[in-house]
Protein backbone atom coordinates (compact mmCIF):
# COMPACT_ATOMS: atom_id res chain seq x y z
CA UNK A 1 0.00 0.00 0.00
CA UNK A 2 1.40 3.71 -1.11
CA UNK A 3 1.54 6.14 1.60
CA UNK A 4 -0.86 8.89 1.19
CA UNK A 5 -0.01 12.35 2.24
CA UNK A 6 -1.20 15.81 3.21
CA UNK A 7 1.18 18.90 3.24
CA UNK A 8 1.09 21.34 5.04
CA UNK A 9 0.44 25.07 3.81
CA UNK A 10 4.39 25.71 4.16
CA UNK A 11 5.70 22.89 1.57
CA UNK A 12 2.84 23.60 -1.36
CA UNK A 13 4.92 22.98 -3.85
CA UNK A 14 6.16 19.19 -2.92
CA UNK A 15 2.50 18.41 -3.35
CA UNK A 16 2.49 19.16 -6.93
CA UNK A 17 5.38 17.01 -7.21
CA UNK A 18 3.93 13.61 -5.44
CA UNK A 19 0.66 13.98 -7.48
CA UNK A 20 3.18 14.29 -10.45
CA UNK A 21 4.69 10.63 -9.47
CA UNK A 22 1.15 9.65 -8.66
CA UNK A 23 0.74 9.92 -4.85
CA UNK A 24 -2.20 10.71 -3.68
CA UNK A 25 -1.10 14.16 -1.66
CA UNK A 26 -3.72 16.74 -0.30
CA UNK A 27 -2.61 20.13 0.45
CA UNK A 28 -4.79 23.22 1.67
CA UNK A 29 -3.63 26.92 1.92
CA UNK A 30 -3.75 28.11 5.32
CA UNK A 31 -4.94 24.91 6.87
CA UNK A 32 -4.54 25.10 10.88
CA UNK A 33 -2.65 22.49 12.25
CA UNK A 34 -5.53 21.10 14.30
CA UNK A 35 -7.72 20.40 10.88
CA UNK A 36 -4.69 19.27 9.35
CA UNK A 37 -4.04 16.66 12.00
CA UNK A 38 -7.55 15.55 11.61
CA UNK A 39 -7.60 15.37 8.21
CA UNK A 40 -4.68 13.26 8.71
CA UNK A 41 -5.84 10.53 11.43
CA UNK A 42 -9.04 9.95 9.53
CA UNK A 43 -7.69 9.81 5.98
CA UNK A 44 -3.98 7.37 7.14
CA UNK A 45 -2.40 10.28 5.55
CA UNK A 46 1.57 11.37 6.46
CA UNK A 47 1.97 14.66 7.06
CA UNK A 48 4.40 16.85 5.33
CA UNK A 49 5.75 19.74 7.01
CA UNK A 50 8.37 22.57 8.01
CA UNK A 51 6.80 23.17 11.20
CA UNK A 52 8.47 21.54 13.84
CA UNK A 53 5.57 22.01 16.73
CA UNK A 54 3.68 19.52 15.03
CA UNK A 55 6.57 16.85 15.56
CA UNK A 56 6.07 17.54 19.21
CA UNK A 57 2.75 17.08 19.46
CA UNK A 58 1.35 14.00 21.80
CA UNK A 59 -0.24 12.13 18.39
CA UNK A 60 2.93 12.18 16.87
CA UNK A 61 5.26 11.16 19.63
CA UNK A 62 3.04 7.97 20.15
CA UNK A 63 3.55 7.22 16.99
CA UNK A 64 -0.43 7.74 16.33
CA UNK A 65 0.64 10.63 13.14
CA UNK A 66 3.04 9.72 10.87
CA UNK A 67 5.17 12.99 10.69
CA UNK A 68 7.83 13.83 8.47
CA UNK A 69 9.55 17.15 8.52
CA UNK A 70 11.00 18.63 5.66
CA UNK A 71 13.10 21.74 6.77
CA UNK A 72 14.61 22.78 3.34
CA UNK A 73 13.34 25.83 1.76
CA UNK A 74 13.69 24.35 -2.28
CA UNK A 75 10.75 22.05 -2.50
CA UNK A 76 13.23 20.17 -5.14
CA UNK A 77 15.29 19.03 -1.94
CA UNK A 78 12.50 18.73 0.08
CA UNK A 79 11.09 16.20 -2.70
CA UNK A 80 14.44 14.35 -2.66
CA UNK A 81 14.38 13.89 1.21
CA UNK A 82 10.80 12.55 1.10
CA UNK A 83 11.73 10.08 -2.23
CA UNK A 84 14.94 8.82 0.39
CA UNK A 85 13.12 8.65 3.96
CA UNK A 86 9.97 6.96 2.64
CA UNK A 87 11.63 4.94 -0.18
CA UNK A 88 8.79 6.10 -2.53
CA UNK A 89 8.88 5.36 -6.27
CA UNK A 90 9.57 8.03 -8.86
CA UNK A 91 8.13 5.88 -11.33
CA UNK A 92 4.63 4.53 -9.27
CA UNK A 93 2.17 6.46 -11.70
CA UNK A 94 4.13 9.58 -13.04
CA UNK A 95 0.90 12.19 -14.51
CA UNK A 96 -2.10 10.08 -13.53
CA UNK A 97 -3.19 12.79 -10.75
CA UNK A 98 -4.01 16.31 -11.02
CA UNK A 99 -1.63 18.75 -10.09
CA UNK A 100 -4.18 21.02 -9.15
CA UNK A 101 -6.69 19.11 -7.16
CA UNK A 102 -5.36 15.72 -6.49
CA UNK A 103 -8.11 14.17 -8.59
CA UNK A 104 -7.46 10.76 -10.46
CA UNK A 105 -6.53 11.70 -14.30
CA UNK A 106 -9.27 10.05 -16.67
CA UNK A 107 -7.99 8.91 -20.65
CA UNK A 108 -9.57 11.24 -22.76
CA UNK A 109 -9.63 10.46 -27.08
CA UNK A 110 -8.38 12.92 -28.84
CA UNK A 111 -11.97 14.10 -30.62
CA UNK A 112 -13.31 14.05 -26.87
CA UNK A 113 -10.42 16.98 -26.02
CA UNK A 114 -10.92 18.58 -29.64
CA UNK A 115 -12.66 22.12 -28.17
CA UNK A 116 -10.48 21.91 -24.90
CA UNK A 117 -7.29 22.31 -26.25
CA UNK A 118 -4.91 24.95 -28.45
CA UNK A 119 -5.22 23.77 -32.05
CA UNK A 120 -1.05 23.37 -32.28
CA UNK A 121 -1.53 20.77 -29.17
CA UNK A 122 -4.51 18.80 -30.97
CA UNK A 123 -2.49 18.74 -34.21
CA UNK A 124 0.08 17.43 -32.92
CA UNK A 125 -0.56 15.72 -29.50
CA UNK A 126 -2.27 12.07 -29.80
CA UNK A 127 -2.49 10.98 -25.92
CA UNK A 128 -4.81 13.47 -23.50
CA UNK A 129 -5.49 12.73 -20.08
CA UNK A 130 -8.54 14.93 -18.12
CA UNK A 131 -9.38 16.07 -14.55
CA UNK A 132 -12.74 14.40 -13.66
CA UNK A 133 -12.87 17.44 -11.20
CA UNK A 134 -11.35 20.81 -12.75
CA UNK A 135 -11.49 19.58 -16.09
CA UNK A 136 -8.23 20.63 -16.95
CA UNK A 137 -6.64 18.65 -19.76
CA UNK A 138 -2.89 17.15 -19.96
CA UNK A 139 -1.00 15.91 -22.85
CA UNK A 140 2.56 14.74 -23.29
CA UNK A 141 4.05 18.43 -24.27
CA UNK A 142 7.16 20.06 -23.16
CA UNK A 143 6.36 20.43 -19.77
CA UNK A 144 5.41 16.94 -18.99
CA UNK A 145 8.77 15.96 -20.90
CA UNK A 146 10.83 18.47 -18.57
CA UNK A 147 9.00 16.92 -15.15
CA UNK A 148 9.35 13.78 -15.99
CA UNK A 149 13.21 13.78 -16.66
CA UNK A 150 13.55 15.96 -13.28
CA UNK A 151 11.90 12.44 -11.55
CA UNK A 152 13.86 10.53 -13.68
CA UNK A 153 16.85 11.89 -12.25
CA UNK A 154 15.61 12.03 -8.79
CA UNK A 155 14.98 7.99 -9.51
CA UNK A 156 18.55 7.60 -10.43
CA UNK A 157 20.30 9.33 -7.18
CA UNK A 158 18.63 5.99 -5.24
ZN1 LIG B 1 -8.07 18.92 -11.37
Amino acid sequence: MEPKFIVDSNAGKLARWLRMMGYDALFFNNIDDAHLIDLALKGGRVVLTKDTQIVKRRVATNGQLKVVLTPDDDPKQQLRQVVKELKLDCRLGQFTRCLECNQSLVTRSKEEVKELVPPYVFRTQTQYMQCPACLRVYWRGTHWQRMKEELEGLAGEG
